[in-house]
């Protein structure tokens, strides 16, 4: 199991270098460094790279809660509610992304873009859900032909 990150010594205020950020998450400089791939905001024109303690926050807080609560097929989840949020309308848009897809759907509480990865075979089961527009489909269909 790895150890997972704590939030107690993290000063919302201060700004981290990537070391800092790791002892003080208690995570190790490689798991920040990934986390700044995965999306974690940071400081990257700086020289040291800083993160600033608000948004390492609550990037494990958001990272917990992904883990806590599994997504029902119909949800995605919410960056800004924190929550799982059923799509606005239920549209949703459906990317796809060689064997993977990416769905893109807007909050139907607070209008935020929401994303959620999906294996390209269960897009299809989405059509009980939602009102699915693919994109994408066409110009590998007219690969295909030529
Ligand atoms: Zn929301």
């Amino acid at each position: 199991m790895p150890k997972s990150a704590k939030l107690s010594g993290i000063k919302s205020l201060r700004c981290y270098t990537i070391s800092e950020a790791a002892d003080v998450s208690g995570v190790s400089d490689r798991t920040i460094r990934a986390w700044i791939k995965q999306g974690l905001t940071a400081m990257t024109d700086e020289r040291p790279t800083l993160v600033r303690g608000d948004v390492l926050i609550s990037y494990i807080q958001v990272q917990r809660q992904g883990r806590k609560s599994r997504l029902s097929p119909d949800e995605f989840y919410c960056l800004k509610c924190r929550e799982a949020r059923k799509p606005a309308g239920g549209l949703v848009d459906c990317e796809k992304d060689g064997t993977r897809a990416k769905l893109t759907a807007m909050c139907e509480v607070c209008d935020t873009i929401m994303h959620r990865p999906i294996a390209q075979e269960r897009v299809a089961a989405l059509n009980d859900f939602f009102d699915l527009t693919l994109r994408g489909e066409a110009s590998e269909t007219s690969k295909a032909g030529s």
